[in-house]
């Protein structure tokens, strides 16, 4: 038998873990404790993280191995959520990788959006874009948007500094700073009405 030393240790191990517990409980016991699968996330990298759906913004651990993630799982030491996640932040781990349905296999989720899509007015095709392309563009239409309705004085002649024409959402994925620079933004353009998906 071509053995290595890490199979060697592995089996032997094994085989001594396997014998005691038959001492101590049986054979049948020794057999289901063999038949236990090893640890998904055994010699995994853990890094802290926050949900991205909702605004409670619990927290999680994502256990990575060779730069892929394997596990995605609530955060004890979180002191929101401690360890607990609804339904929606425990398929978080689905947004990026499913298993296939044909082979039982860990894929890259097929439907998860990686790259810039655009859809021209009146056109039925999305055609894919650059980063620098869309921040660009964004940039220009809320410029052009903001030139076009700014408005310095409401029908009653009272100073409002504000245009009506463009709105600001915020999604729970924005820490606070980024939360924070967004406002500083949308209230220094004139932006007034802003919300937040979670309150609707
Ligand atoms: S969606 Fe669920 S798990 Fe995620 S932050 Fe909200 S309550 Fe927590």
């Amino acid at each position: 038998m071509n053995l290595s030393r890490r199979g060697f240790f592995k089996l032997t191990g094994a085989t001594f873990a396997a014998g005691a517990l038959a001492e101590v409980f049986g054979p049948a016991n020794a057999l289901a404790a063999e038949s236990v699968p090893e640890l998904r996330i055994q010699g995994a990298t853990e890094s802290p993280t926050i949900c991205c759906y909702c605004s409670v913004g619990c927290g999680g651990i994502c256990s990575v191995i060779d730069g892929e993630l394997v596990n995605l799982e609530g955060d004890p030491d979180h002191p929101i959520n401690r360890g607990s996640l609804c339904s929606k932040g425990s398929a978080q781990f689905n947004i990026r990788n499913v298993y296939d349905p044909e082979t039982g296999k860990l894929i890259l989720n097929p439907a998860r959006q990686t790259k810039v899509k655009y859809r021209a007015p009146g056109a039925a095709e999305w055609e894919e874009k650059d980063w620098d392309w869309a921040i660009t563009e964004i940039a220009k239409r809320i410029k052009a948007t903001r030139d076009a309705t700014y408005e310095t004085t409401d029908e009653n002649g009272v100073t409002v500094n504000r245009t009506e024409a463009i709105g600001n959402l915020g999604g729970a994925a924005l820490d606070d700073e980024e939360c924070y620079l967004i406002q500083k933004l949308a209230r220094a353009i004139g932006v007034t009405y802003i919300e937040h998906q979670a309150r609707i």
